[in-house]
């Protein structure tokens, strides 16, 4: 195990000088306290033998049936036995990689990927491969060489691991057309897909996207959370499987935490009863729409002409890419002494790429402090910029695609 960079960085990124465009925090300032706290109240008043007492180790059903009709808003028709409850996303991140991966065994995974899951599936001795994405999300052809290449070497691959909806840290979306490619390519190749979406509801324009489990529910693991539609401090998240799949990830849950936190269960369970949920969505979606113009209008305004960076139709992350040259983590120290923070592009590949990239979140800070944030960001970059006129690039090793 190591620790990642995201986490050492924390406590820099939490002074209060420093606009942090590096932590995917989500902003609770939307959520109706004052309700919320009612209906916590009302589950122990209520029902506080049970919300207290030890739980279903697959989840509590009634929590589970809800969970299928959330999930009917992207097309996917469950039953709540398929449902297994867990602690965040990230738990079933980690059933997954206990239950498939030996070591050696080669998972595979978009470049860049989320740092939470490769961390997971680095802990259990997994090479991850990095697939090519570009603007409508992972390359199929991409993905037919890796496994090809994959195959070529000896090595057995485990499963693909995706976020098809506005990506972390990519920004990206999967394009509907992709995705049948995509299930089509995994189903022929006989590989398993980790289907990982915990931001498809806060998408800004349209209708959530279709999910891929939706069109395959043998080969697909779908993976969702309650972390930013509703809160991440409760910590629940869940897994839909095949049903052979599902049995092992609770036998394998059990032996870990014996089962969910019934209270936190309860409480969403009551505030998804009892509340406007689809509207608190929709006041998620509007606040994070609006940082995410005023980051976008900031780096039009100040980024160099040579960056590029994604511009995300949902969720919480752009992520820029700095002229060849740039080493966005020999950067970071500067940039905290500007009091602007952001994760390098390291910490989201196993392959040490992503050297001139960085990922910028803009879901926490006000827009006014995101743009400031920018702003602060453009001064340091520009300085790099101007140093290696003066110096000529720095020859770091490997370079970035
Ligand atoms: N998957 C992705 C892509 C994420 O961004 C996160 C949280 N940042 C998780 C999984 C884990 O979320 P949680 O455990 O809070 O459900």
């Amino acid at each position: 195990m190591t620790t990642s960079e995201i986490r050492a960085l924390f406590a820099v990124a939490s002074r209060p000088e420093v606009v942090s465009l590096a932590g995917g925090m989500p902003n609770l300032t939307a959520l109706p306290i004052d309700e919320i706290s009612k209906v916590f109240a009302d589950v122990i008043l209520h029902d506080g033998q049970v919300a207290l007492q030890y739980g279903s180790g697959q989840g509590h059903p009634i929590l589970r049936e809800q969970i299928t009709e959330i999930m009917a808003l992207e097309g996917i028709s469950a039953h709540p036995d398929d449902v297994i409850v867990t602690t965040g996303s990230q738990q079933a991140l980690d059933l997954i990689s206990r239950i498939f991966i030996d070591p050696g065994d080669v998972v595979l995974a978009e470049a860049p990927s989320y740092v939470g899951a490769l961390g997971t599936f680095r802990q259990y001795q997994a090479k991850i491969v990095h697939i090519a994405m570009d603007d409508d999300g992972l390359i199929p052809e991409s993905l037919r060489e890796a496994i090809s290449s994959v195959r070529a070497s000896g090595r057995r691959i485990k499963f693909l691991y995706t976020i098809p909806n506005f990506h972390n840290p990519a920004g990206v979306t999967l394009s509907l057309a992709r995705r049948r490619e995509i299930i089509e390519i995994a189903r022929q190749n006989e590989i398993l897909i980790i289907e990982d979406n915990p931001y498809g509801l806060l998408g800004f324009n349209e209708e959530p996207y279709r999910a891929m489990r939706g069109d395959d529910q043998e080969n697909v693991i779908y993976l969702g959370s309650f972390s930013k539609t509703f809160a991440p401090g409760l910590r629940v998240g869940w897994a839909v499987a095949p049903h052979a799949v599902r049995e092992k990830m609770v036998m394998a849950s059990e032996s870990t935490i014996l089962c969910p936190s019934n209270f936190a269960q309860m409480a969403i369970s009551r505030y998804f009863a009892t509340q406007p949920w689809l509207d608190q969505i929709k006041n998620f979606r509007e606040l994070y729409r609006e940082r995410r113009d005023a980051m976008l209008e900031a780096l039009d305004q100040h980024f160099p002409v040579s960056a590029t960076w994604t511009k995300p139709r949902g969720g919480f992350y752009v992520w820029a890419t700095l002229p060849e040259g740039i080493d966005t983590k020999a950067m970071l120290p500067r940039a905290i002494t500007a009091r602007v923070a952001y994760v390098p592009g390291t910490a989201f590949y196993a392959d040490g790429f992503g050297t001139w990239s960085m990922r910028l979140s803009y879901c926490y800070p006000t827009p006014e402090r995101i743009q400031e944030g920018v702003r602060r960001l453009a001064t340091v970059i520009d300085e790099e910029l101007d140093l290696r006129e003066t110096f000529g690039p720095i020859n770091r090793g490997i370079n970035n695609v």
